[in-house]
């Protein structure tokens, strides 16, 4: 046995241990997290020295963590068959200073202007941490160099350590026992305790952490072995794992980068989507981060956007401090590298979906478009975003068919310039929407937008592929015209004579003078072909959805005053003609000048109170029937 040696800390390390002892720090258990994490620095250090030849070593010891715990005398230790310590090493690494930034944490924590709880995660602590929980601590270690003694390193952490070289023997690698503050015996050497700790901290170490004859951390650190040798299952249960979802996961990334920076990544695009941009799930999204398998944060928000927030997963980095706090997380540059190259590997995994099967993109996009969709406010990615969203369209059939902007360029007609959308209810609604009849009679494809958020990323992507994107309401009608009508919707209606068209104006004027301030013009429209009436915007810039959303959103509830537009070549608008011309009194002009003004209130959506409306077809239909009644007799 050699002869027992006292040496003095650092300053530095005095006054830090002096705050760690002193700490009220209520998550004392994360001095478990720091050496079981340098247990396992040290297990990898060892597989990489002892890989090389002239380190090669022949013993069989196990490469795994072991802990163990003596409830009687009040003591729990950390055991590895890691690299161990020379008695050289000993001092350097616990004696003196291990991290430059130990006197910057005891000057900050003495000044008072961080907590202890930021600091410890900002600078990381690591080995000295296990004085919170400790009234002293022992380090037994042997290094993997051959001859190498077992060396003892005491401390009560306060000003000084002995350090005396033992005559006993022990395989290479470190054991550390903790003597348990008398207060925090109980629970740390309460073995089903120790586990639940070792779980959340550590459960992906990627040595095994044994507590008695347990194995504690079940799931290996799946993200780090290679690609090829990873069974779908095997992917399949990581994921359930990290998720609860019961199913397998919908598809999955696996990627390892070097540069910019080092990392793994493993993510999974879950099969349903949990709608968790809303409502009370509206945190559980985000990536777990592990720095060398040891997690620093479960469901980081920072690694990718929100509208990427449907991927689930972990990432694991070499390049970050251990112990890095969430706060300099946020604008570390680092972090900022993984999530560029990380939002870029997503889309490009989409892209690559899309490309090769578009029937599973749409699988994809059905469950989780909506959320994507909010990307448009992802400017650098503009371009990959706009190839990567889908919409229904005027030119598909069926409920479950999606187009891309690519696609509708591809579909476009000679000449065209413009990609035309319409937001609506439904499929149904829109196929209605007065504003669309133009588009229905020259066959020109008009995307159909279901949700707020489509039209927003319309504003957004505003070009595509030299198309500018308008709304269909907002289409210049004289530009549309220039298209020929399709054969089967030509209409042979007779153009007004001149008295006739004369009469028009008047007539106009009149549904004006009925209608007053509640809209701003009557006006003569180009675009409508079916409809007699429709409501445009007088400054033609919003769209009526968007209009909508506007007053939503500064609860106005007021109705909007619109232009009316007037069909001359409808039949009821002829037949108006007609009456008008043989007594310009007639009650039925003013009648229907109010009734199909209400209905297309009613057909924008703006119609609050239908009495009035409903009042008048029923008195319209009481007349029509006795008309038809006389008309049989
Ligand atoms: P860090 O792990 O960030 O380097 P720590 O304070 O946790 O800082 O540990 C300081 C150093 O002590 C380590 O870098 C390592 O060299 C040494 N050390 C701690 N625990 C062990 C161990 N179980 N086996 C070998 N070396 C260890
Ligand atoms: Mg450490």
């Amino acid at each position: 046995m050699g002869k027992k040696t006292t040496h003095k800390f650092k300053a530095e390390i005095s006054q830090l241990l002096d705050i760690l002892v002193h700490s009220l720090y209520t998550n004392k258990e994360i001095f478990l997290r720091e050496l079981v994490s340098n247990a396992s620095d040290a297990l990898e250090k060892y597989r990489f020295q002892s890989s090389s030849a002239e380190n090669g070593t022949d013993d069989s010891q196990p490469l795994e963590i072991r802990i163990e715990t003596d409830e009687e005398a009040g003591t729990l230790t950390v055991t590895d068959t890691g690299v161990g310590m020379t008695r050289e090493e000993v001092m350097a690494n616990i004696g003196t200073i291990a991290h430059s930034g130990t006197a910057q944490i005891a000057k900050m924590a003495e000044e008072g202007k961080e907590s202890l709880d930021t600091l410890i995660g900002r600078f990381g602590v690591g080995f000295y941490s296990v004085y919170m929980v400790a009234d002293e601590v022992t380090v037994k270690t042997r290094s993997m160099h051959p001859d190498s003694p077992v060396i003892a390193w005491t401390s009560d952490g306060r000003t000084d350590y002995k350090l005396q070289e033992l005559d006993e023997d022990m395989p290479h690698g470190t054991s550390i026992t903790v003597q348990l503050m008398d207060d925090l015996k109980s629970q740390f050497t309460n073995k089903d305790h120790i586990k639940q700790v070792l779980t959340r901290h550590s459960n992906f170490v990627n040595f095994p952490i044994m507590v008695g004859d347990e194995r504690v951390n079940t799931v290996p650190a799946l993200w780090r072995e290679p690609k090829f040798q990873i069974k779908p299952e095997q992917y399949a249960e990581f994921y359930k794992f990290l998720t609860y979802d019961s199913e397998a996961p919908f598809d999955t990334m696996h990627t390892s980068v070097d540069a910019p920076v080092q990392f793994n990544a493993l993510m999974f695009i879950p099969p349903k989507s949990t709608d968790f941009l809303t409502g009370m799930n509206r945190d559980n999204w985000g990536l777990d981060l592990y720095v060398r398998r040891v997690l620093i944060q479960r469901q980081n928000k920072d690694l990718l956007p929100e509208y990427l927030s449907f991927v689930r997963g972990v990432v694991d980095t070499e390049d970050l401090p251990l112990n890095i706090s969430r706060e300099t997380l946020q604008d570390n540059v680092l972090m900022r590298k993984i999530s560029s190259t990380l939002t870029k590997q997503v889309l490009s995994h989409l892209e690559k979906m899309a490309a090769d099967n578009a029937d599973r993109y749409a699988e994809f996009w059905k469950e989780h478009g909506s959320i994507f969709k909010a990307g448009y406010m992802d400017f650098l990615h503009k371009d990959r975003y706009a190839k990567l969203v889908r919409f229904d369209s005027s030119a598909l059939e069926g409920t479950d068919s999606l187009t891309s902007l690519a696609e509708y360029v591809s579909r476009a007609r000679e000449g065209q310039k413009e990609i035309y959308y319409a937001y609506g209810a439904s499929r149904e609604a829109l196929a209605l929407n007065p504003h669309l009849e133009m588009f229905r009679r020259k066959g020109i494809e008009v995307l159909y937008l279901y949700e707020p958020i489509d039209e927003f990323a319309m504003d957004t992507i505003r070009e595509f592929e030299e198309f500018k994107l308008v709304a269909a309401e907002h289409a210049d009608p004289a530009a549309l015209n220039g298209f020929e009508t399709k054969d089967e919707d030509k209409q042979d209606v007779p153009e007004l004579n001149e008295e006739q068209s004369s009469t028009l104006d008047k007539l106009m004027a009149r549904i004006k003078e009925v209608l007053g301030d509640s809209v701003s013009e009557v006006k003569v429209s180009a675009r409508l072909s079916d409809s007699p009436v429709c409501l445009s915007n007088p400054d033609g810039h919003v769209t009526s959805s968007m209009d909508k959303i506007m007053r939503a959103v500064s609860k106005d509830t007021s109705i909007p005053v619109k232009v009316l537009e007037v069909n001359p070549d409808h039949e009821l608008v002829r037949n108006m003609i007609d009456i008008y011309t043989k007594n310009e009194n007639d009650p039925f002009v003013e009648q229907a000048a109010r009734q199909l003004y209400e209905s297309a209130l009613l057909l924008e959506g703006y119609l609050t109170d239908p009495h009035a409306l409903v009042g008048r077809i029923q008195s319209l239909l009481t007349q029509s029937s006795g008309w038809y009644v006389k008309a049989e007799k």
